[in-house]
Protein backbone atom coordinates (compact mmCIF):
# COMPACT_ATOMS: atom_id res chain seq x y z
CA UNK A 1 0.00 0.00 0.00
CA UNK A 2 1.19 3.42 -0.56
CA UNK A 3 0.13 6.23 1.47
CA UNK A 4 2.24 9.59 1.16
CA UNK A 5 1.11 12.09 3.86
CA UNK A 6 1.57 15.93 2.70
CA UNK A 7 4.51 15.36 0.67
CA UNK A 8 6.07 18.40 -0.28
CA UNK A 9 7.15 18.29 -3.61
CA UNK A 10 10.52 18.92 -4.93
CA UNK A 11 10.95 20.87 -8.47
CA UNK A 12 13.11 19.11 -10.58
CA UNK A 13 13.80 18.87 -14.46
CA UNK A 14 12.57 15.70 -16.12
CA UNK A 15 15.01 14.71 -18.20
CA UNK A 16 12.43 11.70 -19.89
CA UNK A 17 9.82 13.70 -21.57
CA UNK A 18 7.52 12.05 -23.41
CA UNK A 19 5.63 13.80 -25.89
CA UNK A 20 1.96 13.68 -25.18
CA UNK A 21 0.26 17.25 -25.46
CA UNK A 22 -2.60 17.96 -22.64
CA UNK A 23 -4.83 20.70 -24.13
CA UNK A 24 -5.13 24.06 -21.91
CA UNK A 25 -8.43 26.33 -21.37
CA UNK A 26 -8.57 26.88 -25.15
CA UNK A 27 -7.17 24.26 -26.89
CA UNK A 28 -3.31 25.24 -26.56
CA UNK A 29 -1.25 23.00 -26.08
CA UNK A 30 1.85 22.20 -23.54
CA UNK A 31 3.68 19.06 -23.28
CA UNK A 32 3.66 17.40 -19.66
CA UNK A 33 6.60 17.61 -17.00
CA UNK A 34 6.56 13.66 -16.54
CA UNK A 35 6.06 10.63 -18.06
CA UNK A 36 2.46 9.54 -18.46
CA UNK A 37 1.54 6.65 -15.98
CA UNK A 38 -1.29 4.40 -15.99
CA UNK A 39 -4.07 5.10 -13.60
CA UNK A 40 -3.47 4.82 -10.44
CA UNK A 41 -6.36 5.80 -7.72
CA UNK A 42 -5.44 9.18 -6.49
CA UNK A 43 -6.75 8.03 -2.99
CA UNK A 44 -3.64 6.97 -2.66
CA UNK A 45 -1.67 10.48 -2.17
CA UNK A 46 -4.12 11.20 0.49
CA UNK A 47 -3.89 11.47 4.36
CA UNK A 48 -7.61 10.27 3.92
CA UNK A 49 -7.46 7.70 1.99
CA UNK A 50 -10.07 4.77 2.09
CA UNK A 51 -8.86 1.12 2.30
CA UNK A 52 -10.97 0.20 -0.83
CA UNK A 53 -8.78 2.87 -3.06
CA UNK A 54 -5.68 1.23 -2.00
CA UNK A 55 -5.09 -1.56 -4.41
CA UNK A 56 -1.76 -2.12 -3.36
CA UNK A 57 -0.06 -0.41 -6.35
CA UNK A 58 3.19 0.69 -6.09
CA UNK A 59 3.62 4.53 -7.71
CA UNK A 60 7.19 5.96 -7.92
CA UNK A 61 7.86 9.49 -6.87
CA UNK A 62 7.94 10.64 -10.45
CA UNK A 63 4.52 8.67 -11.22
CA UNK A 64 2.86 10.68 -7.97
CA UNK A 65 4.28 13.97 -9.46
CA UNK A 66 2.36 13.39 -12.83
CA UNK A 67 -0.32 12.76 -10.56
CA UNK A 68 -0.23 15.49 -8.46
CA UNK A 69 0.19 17.75 -11.89
CA UNK A 70 -2.62 16.07 -14.21
CA UNK A 71 -4.85 16.40 -10.96
CA UNK A 72 -4.51 20.12 -10.21
CA UNK A 73 -4.42 20.70 -13.70
CA UNK A 74 -8.28 19.16 -14.43
CA UNK A 75 -8.91 21.07 -11.23
CA UNK A 76 -7.81 24.32 -12.92
CA UNK A 77 -9.90 24.06 -16.03
CA UNK A 78 -13.15 23.11 -13.76
CA UNK A 79 -12.59 26.20 -11.92
CA UNK A 80 -12.53 28.30 -15.38
CA UNK A 81 -15.02 25.95 -16.67
CA UNK A 82 -17.88 26.78 -13.30
CA UNK A 83 -16.84 30.28 -13.68
CA UNK A 84 -18.60 31.23 -16.08
CA UNK A 85 -21.96 30.05 -13.72
CA UNK A 86 -20.63 30.99 -10.83
CA UNK A 87 -18.36 34.11 -11.02
CA UNK A 88 -16.75 34.40 -7.62
CA UNK A 89 -15.02 30.17 -8.13
CA UNK A 90 -13.66 31.90 -11.51
CA UNK A 91 -11.36 34.01 -9.85
CA UNK A 92 -11.22 32.21 -6.09
CA UNK A 93 -7.27 32.47 -5.74
CA UNK A 94 -6.65 34.37 -8.96
CA UNK A 95 -7.96 37.55 -7.72
CA UNK A 96 -6.35 40.23 -5.41
CA UNK A 97 -7.67 41.70 -1.95
CA UNK A 98 -5.91 45.11 -2.39
CA UNK A 99 -7.06 46.45 -5.42
CA UNK A 100 -3.84 49.38 -5.95
CA UNK A 101 -1.03 45.85 -5.83
CA UNK A 102 1.70 47.12 -8.47
CA UNK A 103 2.72 43.59 -8.57
CA UNK A 104 1.23 39.99 -7.44
CA UNK A 105 4.01 37.63 -5.77
CA UNK A 106 3.74 33.69 -6.41
CA UNK A 107 5.09 32.80 -2.49
CA UNK A 108 5.70 29.04 -1.63
CA UNK A 109 3.37 28.73 2.00
CA UNK A 110 5.11 26.89 4.90
CA UNK A 111 2.95 23.80 4.45
CA UNK A 112 4.74 23.53 0.91
CA UNK A 113 2.05 25.00 -1.18
CA UNK A 114 2.54 27.53 -4.19
CA UNK A 115 -0.08 30.16 -4.57
CA UNK A 116 -0.82 33.61 -5.40
CA UNK A 117 -0.28 36.15 -1.83
CA UNK A 118 -3.13 37.72 -1.11
CA UNK A 119 -6.04 36.86 -3.20
CA UNK A 120 -9.95 36.44 -2.28
CA UNK A 121 -11.17 33.11 -2.16
CA UNK A 122 -14.71 32.03 -3.07
CA UNK A 123 -15.14 29.88 0.30
CA UNK A 124 -17.98 27.96 -1.71
CA UNK A 125 -18.50 24.58 -0.30
CA UNK A 126 -21.13 23.79 -3.38
CA UNK A 127 -19.25 24.72 -6.36
CA UNK A 128 -15.64 25.37 -5.97
CA UNK A 129 -13.33 22.34 -5.78
CA UNK A 130 -10.44 24.07 -4.09
CA UNK A 131 -12.39 25.95 -1.06
CA UNK A 132 -14.56 22.34 -0.71
CA UNK A 133 -12.09 20.47 -0.08
CA UNK A 134 -9.93 22.26 1.82
CA UNK A 135 -13.20 22.89 4.23
CA UNK A 136 -14.51 19.39 3.53
CA UNK A 137 -10.84 18.13 4.96
CA UNK A 138 -10.70 20.15 7.76
CA UNK A 139 -14.30 19.56 9.03
CA UNK A 140 -13.33 15.91 9.12
CA UNK A 141 -10.43 16.31 11.15
CA UNK A 142 -12.54 18.50 13.59
CA UNK A 143 -15.30 15.71 13.72
CA UNK A 144 -12.76 13.08 14.07
CA UNK A 145 -11.37 14.77 16.82
CA UNK A 146 -14.28 15.56 18.83
CA UNK A 147 -15.77 12.05 18.07
CA UNK A 148 -12.28 10.65 19.69
CA UNK A 149 -13.23 12.66 22.92
CA UNK A 150 -16.84 11.47 22.73
CA UNK A 151 -15.39 7.77 22.66
CA UNK A 152 -12.84 8.20 25.56
CA UNK A 153 -16.18 8.83 27.55
CA UNK A 154 -17.67 5.97 26.49
CA UNK A 155 -20.56 7.20 24.75
CA UNK A 156 -22.09 5.21 21.80
CA UNK A 157 -21.89 7.03 17.98
CA UNK A 158 -24.37 6.18 15.60
CA UNK A 159 -24.19 7.29 11.59
CA UNK A 160 -27.63 7.74 10.38
CA UNK A 161 -28.17 7.93 6.75
CA UNK A 162 -31.45 9.96 5.52
CA UNK A 163 -32.94 9.53 1.78
CA UNK A 164 -35.84 9.66 0.28
CA UNK A 165 -38.07 8.37 -3.09
CA UNK A 166 -37.21 10.14 -6.00
CA UNK A 167 -37.88 10.00 -9.40
CA UNK A 168 -36.52 10.69 -12.61
CA UNK A 169 -38.47 14.11 -13.33
CA UNK A 170 -38.72 15.16 -9.90
CA UNK A 171 -37.19 18.72 -9.37
CA UNK A 172 -33.86 18.74 -6.97
CA UNK A 173 -35.42 22.33 -5.18
CA UNK A 174 -38.39 20.01 -4.45
CA UNK A 175 -36.16 16.56 -2.58
CA UNK A 176 -34.14 19.11 -1.05
CA UNK A 177 -36.89 20.67 0.55
CA UNK A 178 -38.80 17.28 1.39
CA UNK A 179 -35.97 16.10 2.51
CA UNK A 180 -34.95 18.75 4.86
CA UNK A 181 -38.03 19.52 6.12
CA UNK A 182 -38.88 15.95 7.42
CA UNK A 183 -34.95 16.58 9.01
CA UNK A 184 -36.41 19.37 10.70
CA UNK A 185 -39.73 18.23 11.61
CA UNK A 186 -38.21 15.14 13.76
CA UNK A 187 -35.61 17.18 15.15
CA UNK A 188 -38.46 20.11 16.87
CA UNK A 189 -41.25 17.67 17.37
CA UNK A 190 -42.31 17.49 21.35
CA UNK A 191 -41.68 14.00 21.05
CA UNK A 192 -38.33 13.69 20.33
CA UNK A 193 -37.40 16.71 22.09
CA UNK A 194 -38.79 15.27 25.27
CA UNK A 195 -36.99 12.02 24.87
CA UNK A 196 -34.09 14.06 25.08
CA UNK A 197 -34.17 15.17 28.10
CA UNK A 198 -34.23 11.54 29.12
CA UNK A 199 -31.48 10.49 26.73
CA UNK A 200 -29.65 13.66 25.48
CA UNK A 201 -28.36 13.47 22.20
CA UNK A 202 -25.80 15.85 20.23
CA UNK A 203 -25.96 15.54 16.19
CA UNK A 204 -24.43 16.75 13.14
CA UNK A 205 -25.44 16.27 9.49
CA UNK A 206 -23.95 16.78 5.93
CA UNK A 207 -25.97 17.22 3.23
CA UNK A 208 -24.87 15.38 -0.12
CA UNK A 209 -26.49 16.16 -3.74
CA UNK A 210 -25.96 13.66 -6.39
CA UNK A 211 -27.54 12.97 -9.93
CA UNK A 212 -28.03 9.69 -10.82
CA UNK A 213 -29.92 7.45 -13.39
CA UNK A 214 -33.27 8.54 -11.19
CA UNK A 215 -32.50 12.00 -11.27
CA UNK A 216 -31.58 14.09 -8.16
CA UNK A 217 -30.45 12.12 -5.08
CA UNK A 218 -30.18 14.60 -1.86
CA UNK A 219 -29.33 12.39 1.16
CA UNK A 220 -28.04 13.19 4.68
CA UNK A 221 -25.49 11.87 6.53
CA UNK A 222 -26.14 12.05 10.33
CA UNK A 223 -23.95 11.58 13.71
CA UNK A 224 -25.68 10.92 16.86
CA UNK A 225 -24.37 10.69 19.91
CA UNK A 226 -25.25 9.91 23.51
CA UNK A 227 -25.66 7.23 25.94
CA UNK A 228 -26.12 3.56 24.53
CA UNK A 229 -30.25 4.36 25.27
CA UNK A 230 -29.98 5.97 21.64
CA UNK A 231 -29.79 3.22 19.95
CA UNK A 232 -33.46 3.15 21.11
CA UNK A 233 -34.50 6.83 21.49
CA UNK A 234 -33.32 7.25 17.85
CA UNK A 235 -36.33 5.06 16.56
CA UNK A 236 -38.06 8.46 18.04
CA UNK A 237 -36.36 10.02 15.45
CA UNK A 238 -36.60 8.01 12.41
CA UNK A 239 -40.36 7.44 13.19
CA UNK A 240 -41.14 10.93 13.11
CA UNK A 241 -39.13 11.31 9.89
CA UNK A 242 -40.78 8.50 7.98
CA UNK A 243 -44.02 9.59 8.83
CA UNK A 244 -43.56 13.46 7.49
CA UNK A 245 -42.06 11.63 3.87
CA UNK A 246 -45.26 9.66 3.80
CA UNK A 247 -47.25 12.63 4.07
CA UNK A 248 -45.68 14.10 1.00
CA UNK A 249 -47.76 11.09 -0.29
CA UNK A 250 -43.93 9.16 -0.77
CA UNK A 251 -42.82 5.39 -0.57
CA UNK A 252 -41.09 4.49 2.83
CA UNK A 253 -39.03 1.31 2.89
CA UNK A 254 -35.84 -0.75 4.69
CA UNK A 255 -33.31 1.88 2.64
CA UNK A 256 -35.40 5.04 4.01
CA UNK A 257 -33.02 5.05 7.07
CA UNK A 258 -30.23 3.27 7.50
CA UNK A 259 -28.58 2.96 11.18
CA UNK A 260 -24.65 1.88 11.79
CA UNK A 261 -22.88 1.98 14.96
CA UNK A 262 -19.11 3.90 14.30
CA UNK A 263 -16.79 1.47 14.97
CA UNK A 264 -14.18 3.80 15.82
CA UNK A 265 -12.10 4.67 12.72
CA UNK A 266 -11.24 7.56 11.23
CA UNK A 267 -11.37 6.29 7.18
CA UNK A 268 -14.66 4.80 8.40
CA UNK A 269 -15.89 8.22 9.77
CA UNK A 270 -14.32 10.22 7.13
CA UNK A 271 -16.03 8.38 4.51
CA UNK A 272 -19.23 8.16 5.48
CA UNK A 273 -19.29 12.07 5.91
CA UNK A 274 -17.49 12.98 3.78
CA UNK A 275 -17.02 10.63 0.75
CA UNK A 276 -18.64 11.56 -1.74
CA UNK A 277 -17.70 15.44 -1.27
CA UNK A 278 -13.64 14.32 -0.73
CA UNK A 279 -13.25 11.15 -2.74
CA UNK A 280 -14.88 12.07 -5.91
CA UNK A 281 -13.23 15.38 -5.65
CA UNK A 282 -9.57 13.63 -5.11
CA UNK A 283 -10.03 11.24 -8.19
CA UNK A 284 -10.80 14.16 -10.40
CA UNK A 285 -13.96 13.20 -10.77
CA UNK A 286 -13.93 10.54 -13.54
CA UNK A 287 -11.99 7.76 -12.09
CA UNK A 288 -14.02 6.48 -9.66
CA UNK A 289 -18.38 6.50 -9.77
CA UNK A 290 -20.70 6.03 -7.18
CA UNK A 291 -23.06 3.74 -8.13
CA UNK A 292 -25.84 6.29 -6.79
CA UNK A 293 -24.97 9.06 -9.31
CA UNK A 294 -22.35 11.99 -10.03
CA UNK A 295 -21.40 14.47 -7.84
CA UNK A 296 -21.56 18.50 -9.10
CA UNK A 297 -17.90 18.52 -10.43
CA UNK A 298 -18.70 15.26 -11.96
CA UNK A 299 -21.66 16.81 -13.90
CA UNK A 300 -19.62 19.62 -15.00
CA UNK A 301 -16.66 17.09 -16.53
CA UNK A 302 -19.49 15.61 -18.27
CA UNK A 303 -21.04 18.77 -19.44
CA UNK A 304 -24.36 17.97 -18.23
CA UNK A 305 -24.71 21.60 -17.94
CA UNK A 306 -28.73 21.63 -17.43
CA UNK A 307 -27.68 19.77 -14.21
CA UNK A 308 -25.45 21.69 -13.32
CA UNK A 309 -26.94 24.91 -13.52
CA UNK A 310 -30.50 23.35 -11.60
CA UNK A 311 -27.84 22.60 -8.59
CA UNK A 312 -26.24 26.11 -8.35
CA UNK A 313 -29.82 27.58 -8.13
CA UNK A 314 -30.87 25.34 -5.87
CA UNK A 315 -27.40 24.86 -3.68
CA UNK A 316 -26.80 28.34 -3.56
CA UNK A 317 -26.62 29.77 -0.10
CA UNK A 318 -27.61 26.46 1.50
CA UNK A 319 -25.88 24.76 4.29
CA UNK A 320 -23.84 22.23 3.62
CA UNK A 321 -23.12 21.44 7.33
CA UNK A 322 -25.02 21.49 10.76
CA UNK A 323 -24.90 20.41 14.29
CA UNK A 324 -26.24 20.78 17.61
CA UNK A 325 -24.96 23.55 19.50
CA UNK A 326 -22.90 20.94 22.11
CA UNK A 327 -21.90 18.70 19.48
CA UNK A 328 -17.78 20.15 19.34
CA UNK A 329 -18.27 20.64 23.44
CA UNK A 330 -14.37 19.52 23.50
CA UNK A 331 -12.26 20.96 21.27
CA UNK A 332 -12.02 24.39 19.01
CA UNK A 333 -13.28 24.80 15.56
CA UNK A 334 -12.24 27.19 13.42
CA UNK A 335 -14.83 29.07 11.03
CA UNK A 336 -14.92 28.70 7.36
CA UNK A 337 -12.98 31.90 6.79
CA UNK A 338 -10.26 30.68 8.85
CA UNK A 339 -9.87 27.62 7.16
CA UNK A 340 -9.63 29.26 4.22
CA UNK A 341 -6.77 31.41 5.11
CA UNK A 342 -3.34 31.22 3.47
CA UNK A 343 -0.68 29.46 5.41
CA UNK A 344 1.97 31.44 6.69
CA UNK A 345 4.34 32.93 3.72
CA UNK A 346 7.99 31.16 3.74
CA UNK A 347 9.19 32.51 0.07
CA UNK A 348 8.74 34.42 -2.51
CA UNK A 349 9.54 32.91 -5.55
CA UNK A 350 8.40 35.56 -8.00
CA UNK A 351 7.17 39.19 -8.54
CA UNK A 352 5.09 39.50 -11.44
CA UNK A 353 3.79 43.63 -12.53
CA UNK A 354 0.79 43.79 -12.33
CA UNK A 355 -0.37 44.39 -16.09
CA UNK A 356 1.41 41.23 -16.80
CA UNK A 357 -0.60 39.45 -14.04
CA UNK A 358 -4.34 41.14 -15.46
CA UNK A 359 -3.06 39.28 -18.56
CA UNK A 360 -2.98 36.43 -17.42
CA UNK A 361 -6.01 36.56 -15.68
CA UNK A 362 -7.89 37.73 -18.56
CA UNK A 363 -6.50 34.42 -20.59
CA UNK A 364 -7.35 32.40 -17.68
CA UNK A 365 -3.93 30.68 -17.00
CA UNK A 366 -3.85 31.98 -14.00
CA UNK A 367 -3.99 28.87 -11.90
CA UNK A 368 -1.95 26.69 -14.72
CA UNK A 369 0.77 29.40 -14.13
CA UNK A 370 1.09 28.20 -10.47
CA UNK A 371 0.76 24.48 -11.36
CA UNK A 372 3.28 24.57 -14.00
CA UNK A 373 5.82 25.97 -12.25
CA UNK A 374 5.29 23.84 -9.17
CA UNK A 375 5.81 20.53 -11.28
CA UNK A 376 7.72 21.99 -13.91
CA UNK A 377 9.80 24.76 -12.88
CA UNK A 378 10.92 28.42 -14.58
CA UNK A 379 11.12 26.87 -17.96
CA UNK A 380 7.79 25.18 -18.22
CA UNK A 381 5.92 28.52 -16.45
CA UNK A 382 7.89 30.64 -19.72
CA UNK A 383 6.63 28.18 -21.96
CA UNK A 384 3.17 28.78 -21.21
CA UNK A 385 3.89 31.85 -20.96
CA UNK A 386 5.13 32.61 -24.35
CA UNK A 387 2.06 30.35 -25.76
CA UNK A 388 -0.04 33.05 -24.76
CA UNK A 389 1.74 35.73 -25.96
CA UNK A 390 1.79 37.02 -22.32
CA UNK A 391 4.99 39.12 -21.56
CA UNK A 392 7.60 36.48 -19.83
CA UNK A 393 10.67 38.47 -19.97
CA UNK A 394 9.55 41.68 -17.65
CA UNK A 395 8.67 38.77 -14.61
CA UNK A 396 11.14 38.60 -11.77
CA UNK A 397 11.80 34.85 -10.56
CA UNK A 398 13.34 35.31 -7.33
CA UNK A 399 16.08 32.12 -6.42
ZN1 LIG B 1 -12.89 28.83 -3.98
Amino acid sequence: MTKVQNNSVTVTKNKNLRLLSVSYTDNKHITPPLPYSKSVPLGNTTSYSSNRTNKGEQITEDELRKLKYDYKKHKCKQKVKIGEFVDRVGYCGTRCINKDQQSVEVVQGEKGGIYYANMQRCGSVWFCPDCMYKIMKHRANDVYRQLNQYKDKGKTVLFVTFTLQHKQADRLDKLHTWLLSAFNYANKHRRWTESKKNVPIQFLRSLEVLKGANGWHPHLHALFVGDKEIEVSIKTFIGLYKKKLSEYGLIINEHTVVVDKWNGKLDDMSDYLFKGMIEMEMVGGNLKKSSKGKNFFQLIDDNDIEAAKEYIKVMKGKRQYHHSKAFFNDIEVKSDAEILQDDRKVKTLISIPIGVYKDIVSKKIALHCLNEYEYGGQDRLIKLLELYDCEADIICFYD
